[in-house]
């Protein structure tokens, strides 16, 4: 069994107005994550939702430091952008759909992601979203110390750094032995 994770799709990391947004790059992405999402959702993959949270001026988190404010909870900018956000609402209640909050890079850090896919026989996880080279990295970095075999669809994730969207991509086949689609 497989799980598609998506990672940051949010108002905030995508639309032009986005506080942390990758712009235009971010959005060209929209109809394959769209479109790879509905299509995991109906076959009864495990789709999950992971999504950023902040605080504002929270003292204690290091990307207080590194960028400014983003995702901050019960704002607009935490919203899936674009059609996802309604693939999301029309499918929230099927069980095979879970959205989780996650507060670092990596969408295991803190959560409960690694327990609900055990639990589940999970042994592969898809990855989408944004940015290629931080969080969907940071995601498939734990992915691979945990054993999970990792699948990046390369049309499906983005960054607001070319270079390191490019780097990325060659170390997610290069060092964590992932299948890029
Ligand atoms: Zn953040």
């Amino acid at each position: 069994m497989k799980a598609l994770i998506n990672i940051d799709y949010t108002f905030d990391f995508v639309a032009d107005a986005g506080a942390l947004t990758c712009g235009k790059p971010g959005q060209a992405i929209e109809e394959e994550i769209v479109r790879l999402t509905s299509e995991a959702i109906q076959q009864g993959d495990y789709v999950v939702f992971a999504v950023d949270i902040h605080h504002e001026n929270d003292p204690y988190h290091p990307e207080t430091k590194l960028f400014p404010p983003h995702n901050i909870a019960r704002t607009a900018g935490r919203d899936l952008y674009g059609q996802l956000q309604q693939v999301y609402e029309q499918h929230k209640d099927k069980e095979n759909v879970y959205y989780m909050d996650k507060t670092r890079y990596s969408a295991f850090a803190g959560t409960d992601l690694e327990i609900r896919l055990r639990e589940r026989g999970i042994t592969e996880v898809h990855l989408v979203g944004v940015c290629t080279d931080i969080c969907v990295l940071h995601t498939a970095v734990d992915a691979y110390n945990r054993g999970f075999s990792i699948v990046i669809h390369e049309k499906a994730v983005a960054s607001f750094n070319q270079a390191g969207h490019e780097w990325a991509l060659g170390h997610f086949t290069g060092c964590l032995g992932a299948t890029v689609l």
